[in-house]
């Protein structure tokens, strides 16, 4: 099997730990091709980033990515020179040496093409290849960065790009949970989960992956394993819907805590106006989520709808020039956003009324509802947040 592994920076965070992961790959070696791309060592990314700050708020791009790099350019190296010590053949890359071509956005760059051929060689000749994660080489031949965790990128773009048969991803989180373990302590490990419900999940905070990774990998049809690099026990598949046999119908709780009510009341019911409030918010770059208008009577509806917690001030701002068109404009931040994430809810019916059968058990009050083909997402009050996604989890029997 081709596997490109990539382990985080806390799975690289020293020597000791350089050691463990070169046992690892050591271990894995054996009958396998292996690509294994690093993440700097814990802290040092943002250490650089403080050296930089010391000489401007805002250091110049093209050479902070020259410096942020270099972390990656460090465990790459070690745990090269810690697999040659062990007696395998092994070489780091960095970007440029991988054949990573970004854009030239430096500090948020986007991989545009992977040059395999350098690897493909190596990995012909036996090498284990190890590549700096986090980088690549602009088509003007800088060194960029692709913004942070980008590591997870670099590896499944590698993966993709090398038609691996598998990406596996080594942190200090040993796999994607029903919710957050430390919410719900019966929260179950996921064996298989599919991409589309992974984004829905970690977009919520499941922080195991960088979201746009997981975009990646669907876009690639690339395997991901996500696994803990302290530990053999087994981790979470994320792969294709048609990978998983037996879909269950809920297969996550998710928690947001970042989200703050806007509430438009009163406000004229006639074309134009969801048009140019929203317009208004999307020049001043606020994410809109979670809208919800009501019918309406006469000439008057209530809309509302949620921001970032800190693009609240933000849309304030925004709206005070709208102040005419609503009969009274209200915010609220203390709120969250729980939500049930199933593919299988896509063929079952009732799903939505247990949640809300569980809730009213628990007297919690739903202050706003939404829904997608595989989520069902409620608005409330910042106080239940944990509290609803207990009781939500027990209804659906996730702890089983
Ligand atoms: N070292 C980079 C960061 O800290 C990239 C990564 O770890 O994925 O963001
Ligand atoms: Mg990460």
């Amino acid at each position: 099997m081709l596997i490109v592994q990539k382990y985080g920076g806390t799975s690289m965070g020293s020597t000791e730990r350089i050691q463990n992961v070169a046992k690892r790959v050591s271990k894995n070696a054996e009958g396998n091709k292996l690509v294994v791309v690093v993440s700097a060592m814990s802290g040092v990314t943002d250490e650089i980033l403080g050296y930089s700050k010391a000489f401007s708020p805002v250091p110049n791009e093209r050479d902070l990515d020259m410096a942020l790099s270099s972390g990656e350019q460090i465990s790459a190296a070690l745990l090269s020179i810690a697999l040659n010590a062990m007696g395998h053949k092994s070489i780091a890359f960095n970007g440029r040496q991988a054949g990573i071509i970004t854009d030239s956005n430096h500090t948020k760059a986007r991989i545009k093409d992977i040059n395999t051929a350098n690897i493909k060689q190596h990995l012909q000749d036996g090498y284990i290849v190890v590549v700096t994660g986090f980088q690549g080489l602009s088509e003007k031949g800088e060194i960029t960065t692709l913004g942070r965790g980008g590591s997870d990128l670099s590896a499944v773009a590698l993966a993709g790009a090398l038609h691996a048969d598998l990406c596996e991803i080594y942190s200090d989180v040993d796999g994607i949970y029903t919710t957050d373990p430390r919410i719900e302590e019966k929260a179950k490990k996921i064996e298989r989960i599919s991409y589309d419900e992974m984004l829905e999940l970690a977009s919520m905070g499941a922080k195991v992956l960088l979201n746009r990774s997981v975009e990646l990998a669907k876009k690639w049809n690339v395997p991901l394993y996500a696994k803990s690099s302290f530990s053999d026990d087994q981790g979470t598949l994320i792969t294709t819907e048609e990978n998983i046999m037996e879909k269950p119908i809920v297969s996550g709780i998710a928690l947001d805590k970042n989200q703050a009510r806007v509430s438009l009341i009163g406000i004229k019911n006639k074309p134009g106006i969801a048009a140019e409030l929203f317009g208004k918010l999307a020049n001043a770059n606020v994410n809109v989520d979670m809208i919800v208008q009501t019918i309406g009577r006469d000439s008057k509806t209530n809309l509302d709808f949620t921001v970032p917690k800190n693009e609240l001030d933000k849309a304030k701002l925004t709206l005070e020039a709208f102040k005419a068109n609503a009969d009274l404009i209200d915010y609220d931040h203390e709120v969250a956003i729980v939500s049930i994430v199933g593919v299988g809810m896509k063929s079952h019916s009732g799903v939505a009324a247990k949640a809300f059968e569980a809730m009213a058990n628990d007297n919690i009050n739903i202050r706003m509802i939404s829904t997608s083909e595989i989520k069902i997402s409620m608005l409330i009050d910042l106080k239940y947040a944990e509290l609803s996604v207990r009781t939500l989890h027990a209804a659906y029997e996730l702890d089983k």
